[in-house]
């Protein structure tokens, strides 16, 4: 279990001021004129070194990231943005940051920015964030005031300006892409890469967009050495990590841990175990919605990382882990995730548009078992269709959780149509 003296947020909770005095007393905003005074070189490389992959679903190095940020201006200017719009089904950790401990991630962005050679940092908060949106521009305003930001940032000789946007609530607006174009007022549609952010991002700049944790984590990475941080977690997978445990445990919450916990201390220790033992567990999506589930007779063992839920076919994601008990009807759970992804579809792709509607009504007839065995295969086939083949990545979203339900659970899928036939329960229906 990660010790208290080793955890980045210490007020998650939200039980200790969130004020910038409160943060000060916390260890926050500590010598930043000094971290920044290592050179833009020396923090990219200790980020490097950290291990830190990107803490937004897709677990990229954020140090190799911030690499390929242009060392020197063409003209043009640099631009971090930062990605808090947090939409993702099962995904609630950012939100803690912004609204227990936004210094973290204020402190974070003037130093990620300085690494990147940017003088502005745009923060996209999610639409339905507003209470998260006040007390994060409250801390921003302090900051300002507080000579922390603006003109010589705290001191450092960096001029620096944090903007607040605020979303509108589309999901699709978390891809940055088209969080790129949402912040430049137009639709918030996925643009085709290359070229990538970093050669053209926001109006045509180089622009970075990380999470806010991969963010907000490094101001203490800084202070306490990348091998401290890279001593958490197994050999590519370091650090400590915000874990959001929802469904089917005694106590939901979100709480940082060490990564590569095993998923049983993880429940054992912060949610006060399974509802109803671990007899009485049936699947687990263990990172945000778009990740497939792994049945719970696997999960008891997982080790919960990048590296080992790859290879049961799954991921971390966002660590957002949704737990299911056998109370659950796996089919419906992953019926309402293809409404999800069918209703977020930007509808630019052929693909993807067509696609999440086609998997959507096919999962709506596999939930009231209004269906022949033979289209469970073809459903599978749509998925692979689907798969690989759009703008970004929302089609694979809407893909792999039909995958793993076809995967894991098909025998469940294929009682409900024989029952819907015959009328008899089998073995599997009647568990
Ligand atoms: Fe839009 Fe879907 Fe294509 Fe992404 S995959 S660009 S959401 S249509």
């Amino acid at each position: 279990m990660l010790q208290d003296r080793d955890r980045i947020f210490t007020n998650i909770y939200g039980m200790a001021d969130r004020s910038l005095k409160g943060a000060q007393s916390r260890g926050q905003w500590d010598g930043t004129r000094d971290l920044i005074g290592l050179g833009r070189d020396k923090i990219v490389e200790i980020m490097k070194s950290s291990g830190l992959r990107g803490r937004g679903g897709a677990g990229f190095p954020t140090g190799l990231k911030w690499s390929f940020m242009p060392k020197e201006s063409d003209g043009r200017p640099s631009y971090l943005v930062i990605n808090a719009d947090e939409s993702e089904p099962g995904t609630c950790k950012d939100r803690e940051i912004m609204r227990h401990d936004p210094h973290t991630l204020i402190e974070g962005a003037l130093i990620a920015s300085f690494a990147m050679n940017a003088h502005a940092c745009y923060i996209y908060i999610r639409g339905e964030y507003i209470r998260e949106k006040e007390a994060l521009q409250n801390a921003i305003d302090e900051a300002y005031e507080a000579g922390l930001l603006g003109k010589d940032a705290a001191k450092s000789g960096w001029d620096f300006d944090l903007y607040l946007h605020h979303g509108a609530g589309a999901y699709i607006c978390g891809e940055e892409t088209a969080l790129l174009e949402s912040l430049e007022g137009k639709k918030g549609m996925p643009r085709m890469k290359p070229p990538f952010p970093a050669g053209a991002g926001l109006y045509g700049c180089p622009t970075t967009v990380n999470n806010v944790e991969s963010i907000a984590v490094v101001p203490t990475i800084l202070r306490r050495g990348a091998e401290w941080f890279a001593g958490f977690g197994r050999a590519n997978n370091a650090g400590t990590k915000l874990f959001a445990i929802s469904g089917h445990v005694n106590r939901p919450c979100v709480v940082e841990e060490a990564m590569s916990i095993s998923f049983e201390e993880l429940i054992e220790t912060h949610c006060g175990g399974i509802r109803g033992g671990w007899d009485n567990l049936k699947a687990v999506i263990p990172g945000g919605s778009s990740v497939p589930m792994i049945p719970g007779r696997d999960m008891r063992e997982a080790i919960m990382d990048f590296d080992y839920l790859k290879e049961q076919k799954s991921g971390l994601g966002t660590a957002a882990v949704i737990v299911m008990d056998n109370s659950t009807d796996v089919i419906k759970a992953i019926w309402r995730l293809s409404a999800f992804y069918k209703h977020e579809s930007c509808g630019q792709c052929t693909p993807c548009r067509e696609g999440t509607g086609w998997m959507m009504r096919v999962m709506d007839r596999l939930v009231k078992g209004d269906a022949d065995v033979e289209e469970i295969d073809m459903l599978l086939d749509v998925t692979k269709q689907v798969e690989g083949h759009t703008i970004c990545a929302l089609g694979d979203a809407a893909a792999w959780p039909i995958q793993g339900l076809i995967r894991h659970f098909r025998d469940e899928i294929e009682d409900r149509i024989k029952h819907k036939r015959t009328g008899r329960v089998s073995a599997v229906a009647a568990e």
